[in-house]
């Protein structure tokens, strides 16, 4: 007699919905997946709870690509979790989480881990900051399945099984996957009103990995996005570095306007004029470094945005006055400080970067101590965007050709080529 072996199940609630894919039939290796990662997962494992890896990097290995994170959910509970890991520490209040640290020469590693444990689907009766009963708390927790659609597009919503080394799919992710579509889990309108910044996370995986938004899922987001008016501004200025930190700010404005959802999240003044901005934001995108400095990426990314603006009151020139300029930038600034309460330190930047810009423009006798600046290579990549259109006694460019090496061996430079950029702009 044979025994025909069938492919391994999740334990569960509702198997027949889960389509498992054994290994020889997916491409994750676990030689992709982060070392420590793998070491979280059998350890879980080896005490008898499930531990699946989940989310984005699920979906990254799946398309080749290297995940940013590896988030890891499990049947344990947060006090199971910590008392297997000793460099592990519960946060959050609500729902809570597990961070795992790894250290290397006796310092933390950058690199931390999250596990969490399955829950349920989002319910806002639940949702009270305050809830500290554990009995309450451990009615968010929930089946895998459970788990898989509380989650925000089919394709984010994929586990990596450690004990078989399957791929589990409840919410026919792979398919979409394969057809590279972007489809919210659920009924579209119910889920981006539930959390309205998903519909600017829809836009941005949609951008990122090339992929097409599903067409109800399209449609629902149009539809939602007045809803993002009420998201706290910290939560949208976390969401802004997403973009930016990935370089997929100018990408998503394009698409928010193909979606008309821009107007929702940012000022008139902003939406108004992409036309102006968006290709001088692809160039600051891809001039500027990623990631390794943040906040010059953000003073950046939002001095270009408001640059159209600026311009239209304000042409560079040798008769600009600068309490002028000040006054204008400040005007502008409030709308924006509304959508994602910028940090005082960001908005003095700005007005910083337009200062330098306009004492560029004028031509200043004392541009030598502006080199000093923190905000002057902003200024000068602003400057050599428009310095065509400005008149020539202000460009100046000899000026600088003159002192590109200077420029260029400026620390604040971190190795871009400003004078190329000048010369280019010529
Ligand atoms: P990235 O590569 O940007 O990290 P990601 O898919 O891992 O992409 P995260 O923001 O790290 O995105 O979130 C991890 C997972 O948590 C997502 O894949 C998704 O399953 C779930 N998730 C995150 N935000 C939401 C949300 N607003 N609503 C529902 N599920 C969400
Ligand atoms: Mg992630």
């Amino acid at each position: 007699m044979t025994i025909k072996s069938t492919p391994p199940r999740p334990p569960a609630d509702d198997p027949a919905a889960a389509r498992v894919i054994p290994r020889a039939q997916h491409p994750i290796s676990r030689k992709k997946i982060a070392p420590n990662a793998v070491k979280i997962l059998y350890r879980l494992k080896n005490h008898g709870f499930l531990a699946y890896l989940a989310g984005g990097a699920v979906r990254d290995l799946l398309l080749g690509r290297d995940p940013a994170d590896f988030d890891i959910v499990t049947d344990a509970t947060p006090r199971q979790i910590k008392r297997l890991f000793r460099n592990s520490r519960i946060i959050g209040r609500r729902f809570r989480l597990v961070h795992i640290y790894f250290y290397q020469n006796g310092r933390p590693t950058p690199q931390l881990y999250e596990i969490a444990t399955f829950r349920r689907p989002f319910a806002p009766e639940q949702d009270d900051p305050e809830i500290r009963d554990q009995t309450q708390a451990n009615n968010l927790f929930g089946t895998p399945a459970e788990d898989a659609r509380r989650r925000d597009f089919t394709i984010n919503a994929l586990f990596y099984n450690i004990a078989d080394f399957s791929v589990i799919d409840y919410v026919n992710g792979l398919e979409d996957l394969d057809n590279r579509v972007i489809r919210i889990i659920g009924d579209p309108d119910r889920r981006f009103a539930e959390d309205p910044v998903r519909v600017l996370r829809a836009l941005e995986f949609a951008c990122r990995l090339d992929f097409t938004i599903e067409e109800q899922t399209a449609r629902a987001l149009t539809q939602a996005a007045p809803a993002l008016k009420e998201i706290p501004p910290a939560r949208m200025r976390e969401e802004l570095k997403g973009f930016y930190a990935k370089k997929n700010t100018a990408a998503v404005l394009a698409a928010g306007r193909k979606f008309a959802v821009n107007r929702h999240w940012l000022p008139d003044t902003i939406t108004d004029r992409l036309d102006r901005s968006l290709p001088l934001l692809r160039q600051a995108e891809s001039f500027f470094p990623t990631a390794d400095n943040d906040r010059e990426l953000e003073r950046m990314v939002l001095s270009v945005l408001l640059l159209p603006a600026m311009l239209e009151s304000y042409p560079p020139g040798a008769e600009i006055r600068l309490n002028l300029i000040q006054e204008k930038i400040d005007e502008l600034l409030k709308p924006l400080n509304q959508c994602f309460n910028l940090p005082r330190v960001q908005r003095y930047a700005i007005r910083d970067i337009f200062t330098i810009f306009y004492r560029l423009g004028r031509g200043d006798k004392r541009i030598k101590l502006l080199l000093k600046r923190e905000n002057f290579f902003s200024a000068l990549f602003l400057y050599a965007a428009v310095a065509p259109g400005l008149p020539p006694q202000a460009a100046n460019l000899s000026f600088w050709e003159r002192r590109r090496e200077r420029l260029n061996r400026h620390p604040g430079a971190q190795g871009r080529d400003y004078g190329a950029l000048l010369t280019a702009a010529k």
